[in-house]
């Protein structure tokens, strides 16, 4: 069990983060409640900058996926990041925070022609064309405005990462971007060039997510730099640009263990650098991709205990009242967690429980099997490292709203997402006029 960022246990003997103890947290906003570590999230942009940036020269774009709103982009914008956009809600919150275009990345596999219109529009820094269908369509899009875009290939560089199948995406057998090994790459870039209204800055990949092993990005990196010497050598051209993706791994649970952000920059630079030397290339510029790195550690969800159902023998269950709606990730990806019971986190364990949610699924499982202090009904129970892939992939499943976000730094807490009433489930809801009823009902809220 390992505490993040400003985590630490008060005199109380309870968790608390940012300086804001978080039995406080839970009595004043409610649970399930997401509270991000402000402080934690800029200490570790900031190590990304000094390890890419200072040293390298390269930029670093924070994908926005892992945890998005107007508050979290205007603590990137801050820290001198760019920022990732995979579809038109991103862009529009990201425009709404007032992220300056020119620092934003459009990906997506199927951007939507009024999607890739917008980016036009607001002039985003690169579109990421990802395959032919799309490179047309923009083409024609941005001849019919009368503009150019700066776009990057996607391209799936035949490397296998080392983690979870569906958050896989280097290999050939992948919906992403153009293969590299079977040439469909090369014609790409061929292609690109002969369209008017697209200019061709550089090429991307991105071989998936949660990766520990440092070789499978120098590796990656080695590769895209194969493929910038061959277009050198048959299309007459030196790319200018060459964006690597995420796909950082963090600390989850024991036995988890991330190389550091230096070590990740060396894998990277000098893959390039030992390319670069070896077939007399220019220095493309390079760019990276951390989301689930930048904001995983430092989000936690406080939960209440409920019912508690033991089975002599065979396994205690302690709901708690959330779930998979607010993490989806252990039902998705048998994604695994640590927890403490925020109220005596100094206490020591002294059973093996497992915390459940309240959603109608037996799969809705947050944690199997984590030892305790004596849990009861009333505690408050903290997860771990839900900063990234959570709040971003929550749903309204058995129509619970959405739980709140709290921003904390030194003793502060801010509300940066409201918990969904009743009434927000209901926003988009409308009756048709034969199935109205006359009378009012009296709604308890
Ligand atoms: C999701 C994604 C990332 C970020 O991946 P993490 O594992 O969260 O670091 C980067 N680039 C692209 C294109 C992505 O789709």
């Amino acid at each position: 069990m390992k505490l993040h960022g400003t985590m630490r246990i008060n005199e109380l003997g309870h968790l608390e983060i940012g300086g804001y103890d978080t039995v406080e947290l839970a009595r004043n906003f409610g649970t399930p409640l997401y509270v991000m570590d402000e402080a934690e999230i800029r200490r570790v942009c900031r190590e990304y900058r000094a390890a890419f940036t200072d040293g390298f020269g390269a930029e670093v774009i924070y994908a926005s996926k892992a945890f998005m709103n107007l508050a979290m982009c205007r603590v990137i914008e801050e820290e001198g990041l760019s920022l990732d956009v995979v579809s038109g809600g991103e862009l529009y919150t990201a425009i709404k925070a007032r992220f300056p275009a020119s620092r934003i990345y459009f990906h997506g596999n199927n951007k939507q022609p009024q999607e890739l219109r917008m980016a036009l529009e607001y002039r985003v820094g690169r579109i990421v064309v990802d395959n032919f269908h799309e490179m047309t369509l923009l083409n024609d899009l941005a001849g019919q405005m009368g503009v150019r875009a700066q776009v990057l290939l996607r391209l799936t560089p035949g490397v296998e990462a080392h983690t979870h199948e569906y958050i896989r995406t280097g290999q050939i057998d992948s919906k992403f971007g153009f293969t590299v090994p079977n040439g469909q790459a090369m014609e790409a870039v061929k292609s690109c060039l002969t369209l008017p209204h697209l200019e061709f800055k550089g090429i991307h990949c991105h071989i998936g997510s949660q990766v520990f092993d440092m070789s499978s990005f120098n590796h990656a990196a080695k590769v895209m730099m194969e493929v910038i010497k061959d277009i050198r050598e048959q299309a007459g051209i030196a790319v200018e640009e060459l964006n690597l993706g995420g796909g950082f791994g963090i600390y989850y649970v024991e036995g988890d263990q991330p190389a550091t952000i230096a070590e990740y920059a060396q894998a990277v630079t000098s893959a390039v650098k030992e390319m670069v030397a070896k077939h007399q290339l220019n220095i493309p510029k390079i760019m990276i991709e951390p989301g689930r790195s930048i904001v995983g550690e430092a989000g936690t969800t406080l939960y209440t205990v409920g019912s508690i159902k033991e089975i002599p023998g065979i396994r205690k269950y302690v709901a708690v009242d959330g779930g998979m709606a607010d993490n989806p990730r252990p039902a998705l990806y048998q994604a695994r967690y640590e927890a403490v019971v925020a109220n005596r986190a100094a206490e020591p364990a002294v059973e093996t429980v497992s915390i459940t949610g309240k959603c109608c699924e037996s799969g809705d499982m947050l944690i199997w099997d984590i030892n305790l202090p004596q849990v009861k009904s009333g505690d408050i129970i903290a997860v771990f490292c839900t900063g990234a892939y959570n709040y971003t992939m929550s749903m309204n499943y058995n129509r619970l709203g959405r739980p709140a976000v709290v921003l904390v730094n030194d003793g502060r807490a801010d509300v940066i997402v409201e918990r969904e009433s009743y009434e927000d489930l209901l926003r988009n809801d409308r009756l048709p006029e034969r199935l109205r009823v006359g009378q009012k009902i009296k709604l308890v809220q």
